[in-house]
């Protein structure tokens, strides 16, 4: 760290959207302020995206003045955005303290999903994921989680929404529980972003004691990266899960009450050429995920330059998930979007802000 970004970092001041509504009518009546002001300032922040405290008129001047002398209300600014030729934009986004997260809008007939950020590089170094090269700095507070929000939000146009939210961008969310759940419940409040629970997925590595406490808090969808099916090859890709083995994953996910048929758990399963992605593998999977409400997210491998894994070829893509089909599993295969400009799963790592030398112009499939 140099000794600007120290200073800065020191300086810090909270932010009004670190607070989820029960938290912020706390604030606000701790000051003997009336609790339905929090509400106007979260309808001021989330629904009329107001810029500053200023703005926020109906809020008396006084409430006003003392909020704006203590609490800040941007936490990041774009930086830099790419646009994809398949219409997938991806977002440079930089925090106080001079950290660069990325964040992907991806636009679809029906619908609009957003890929957020959850930390500042990550700490679970997977072999074959370019956020995971980055290596870990920190988490993300609730603010930065929703202003990548608030800031797609922008680039949209004026009738458009966000309808889907996939926390699946940098980070591991369940490492970082506290402030993904407060930005969850933001993101749901009816009264602030109301997003839909079960178009929010959260997507985890295989942090096991922290998902029920994440399920808990609104019901969201749970997305669980497996991508092997022994625990041999699993602890090379995936090193958590040396911590947590596959025997204890799908145990968790079977005891777990808040999966079901209307909330199945999604296994995402990148595949990688003469890694992961045999017949024996396919033949395999179907039995390991038994008895659970599970969909499977086949995803071909976004190779970039960090890592040594490529996709295999379609027909092999095609025979893994008809074996998965024709066993009864829910399998979909997932269209890679933003390759072009590294927006795609795993290509995360801030690439504008750090052009590796090495790596020449994007990758393509
Ligand atoms: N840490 C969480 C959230 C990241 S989600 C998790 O592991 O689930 C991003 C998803 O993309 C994960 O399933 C991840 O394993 C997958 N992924 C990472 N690198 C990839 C790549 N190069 N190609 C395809 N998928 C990749």
């Amino acid at each position: 760290m140099n000794a600007e970004v120290a200073v800065r970092h020191a300086t810090r001041r909270p932010n009004l959207k670190d607070h989820a509504r029960p938290a912020l009518r706390d604030i606000f009546s701790a000051r003997g302020w009336p609790a339905y002001r929090a509400e106007q300032v979260l309808g001021w922040l989330y629904r009329s995206d107001a810029e500053s405290i200023e703005a926020m008129t109906n809020v008396p001047s006084a409430i006003r003045e003392s909020l704006a002398a203590e609490f800040d209300v941007d936490a990041l600014t774009v930086e830099a955005m790419q646009r994809s030729v398949d219409g997938t934009v991806k977002l440079l986004l930089g925090a106080a303290d001079g950290a660069r997260i990325e964040a992907v809008l991806i636009p679809e007939e029906r619908r609009n999903t957003l890929c957020v950020s959850t930390q500042v590089g990550c700490p679970l170094t997977c072999d074959f994921c370019a956020t995971g090269a980055l290596g870990f700095t920190r988490n993300l507070t609730c603010g930065e989680i929703v202003d990548q929000v608030l800031h797609a939000r922008r680039i949209m146009a004026p009738e458009a929404a966000i309808t889907n939210l996939v926390f699946m961008g940098m980070g591991e969310p369940l490492l970082n529980l506290p402030n993904v759940s407060e930005a969850i419940r933001l993101l749901t409040d009816p009264k602030a972003f109301a997003i839909a629970p079960r178009r929010v997925t959260v997507s985890t590595a295989g942090v096991l004691p922290q998902i029920a406490p994440l399920l808990e808090v609104a019901p969201i969808h749970l997305a669980v990266s497996l991508h092997a099916t022994t625990d041999e090859v699993r602890d090379m890709l995936v090193p958590l899960n040396k911590r947590f083995p596959l025997g204890e994953l799908l145990e968790t996910l079977r005891n777990e009450p808040r999966i079901n048929r209307r909330r199945p758990v999604f296994f995402e399963y990148t595949l990688m050429e003469g890694i992961n992605d045999s017949e024996e593998d396919a033949r395999r999977l179907p039995g390991l995920i038994s008895g659970l409400d599970a969909k499977v997210n086949v995803i071909p491998m976004n190779p970039h330059a960090d890592a040594p894994y490529r996709p295999p070829a379609p027909e092999v893509v095609d025979r893994f998930t008809e074996i998965l089909h024709r066993a009864g599993v829910r399998v979909t295969l997932r269209r890679d979007r933003g390759r072009d400009i590294d927006a795609a799963c795993g290509q995360l790592a801030n690439r504008a802000a750090n052009p590796d030398p090495q790596s020449g112009s994007a990758p393509q499939g």
